[in-house]
């Protein structure tokens, strides 16, 4: 057996250790005779596994009571109805438009009421995150929606935007788990676990309770109204029962790591090393405003398309994959979120040393 430094947005790299234990659990979750995959998920079994897991999940995030932690299906994208239909009391929605997502979900909101992009930064391909300080939100907005960490493009919110004590909604997709947050200044967090958390198939909602409501928009179907999967804590139907155990999993080795603030400094060293020799490179550069950088995503470039297909060519053969660029931008990325492990990150700057050497002496 052997594995490779998988560098994919997502779905992407899990710790080594949770697979080998899902791996030994496979034919018999801890003597129960079967594989959590083929258990109810109405058995006291089950019930452990997705209590714990909410329990771990509130644990690492410091949730507090008054928040409901749902677990859901349908990505990210289905959030991205399931936040106007949920949330519209007025019909309007601001959006800050930095990327493909959040502008997804701006163009989804426009479906069910009236959405505003109250900021973008597509004027500059998405490069930066614009100042948040002082815009113009409306005075009947219901919400105000922001992707945190931007995947394709690599900027993340440092500071969240001032909402004028509009409800907040982010999107984490991307970075969940990395860093610790304050859940109080949010609304609704919510993001598919197939990038920084578990397999693809869950997307975990942390909402205030207060924003749980029977007043939906008329027509919005049961599956779709939060109220219906905060009441049945989550079993309101059969739930994406054995990726809801293996985000259990991590969620006990992100403990076992030192939880949050642990992840935060190994993540800040391992993105350090790539952005370090990325800003004294003179072949490969960054593509982002420095001060947005994301921790998680680094996109980067030769400048020469020729080439960059060459780089991603010559990784993979060495064993570092999926380092192509998402297809609307184009040159690379690399994701190193929390479970690619330093050395990852370290022989990948190696490599990319070696390739510049070679590439510079033509
Ligand atoms: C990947 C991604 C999505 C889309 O996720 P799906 O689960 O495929 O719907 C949305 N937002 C962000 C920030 C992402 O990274």
């Amino acid at each position: 057996m052997s594995r490779v430094y998988n560098f994919s947005a997502g779905p992407a790299v899990l710790p080594e250790e949770v697979l080998r234990e899902a791996a030994d659990e496979m034919l018999d979750y801890q003597g129960s005779g079967m594989s959590v995959m083929e258990m109810s998920h109405r058995s006291k079994v089950y019930d452990k596994i997705i209590k714990d897991a909410e329990q771990d999940l509130r644990d690492l995030m410091n949730i507090p009571d008054n928040y409901k932690v749902l677990f859901l299906q349908g990505g990210a994208h289905l959030q991205f109805a399931m936040v106007p239909m949920n949330l519209f009391k007025n019909g309007v929605g601001d959006y800050i438009v930095t990327g493909q997502w959040a502008k997804k979900a701006y163009n989804e909101a426009k479906k069910f009421g009236k959405a505003n992009c109250v900021a973008s930064s597509e004027d500059k391909t998405f490069s930066y995150i614009p100042d948040c300080s002082d815009l113009p939100i409306s005075e009947d907005a219901d919400y105000v929606y922001i992707c945190e960490n931007n995947t394709i493009y690599g900027t993340k919110f440092k500071e969240l935007p001032n909402t004028k004590g509009k409800v907040l909604v982010s999107d984490v997709s991307s970075c969940f788990l990395s860093e610790p947050v304050d859940v109080t200044k949010y609304g609704i967090i919510y993001g598919g676990v197939q990038k920084n958390i578990g397999p693809a198939g869950v997307v975990i909602v942390i909402i205030r309770e207060d924003l749980i409501t029977d007043d939906v928009l008329p027509g919005t179907p049961t599956m779709l109204k939060y109220k219906t999967h905060a009441d049945a804590d989550s079993l309101y139907n059969t739930p994406p029962a054995y990726g809801i155990y293996i985000c259990g999993k991590v969620f006990k080795w992100l403990k076992k790591q030192g939880g949050l603030e642990a992840m935060k400094a190994y993540n800040e060293k391992k993105a350090k090393i790539l952005y370090d020799f990325l800003d004294e490179s003179k072949l490969f550069k960054g593509t982002v405003v420095k001060k947005d950088r994301s921790l998680m995503n680094v996109p980067f470039v030769t400048g020469d398309a020729d080439l960059d297909a060459l780089f991603v060519k010559e990784a993979a053969a060495a064993g570092f994959v999926n380092l192509k660029g998402h297809r609307s931008v184009g040159g690379m990325r690399a994701s190193i979120y929390n479970a690619m492990p330093i050395e990852g990150v370290e022989k990948l700057v190696e490599f990319m040393k070696a390739f510049e050497a070679a590439h510079s002496a033509e």
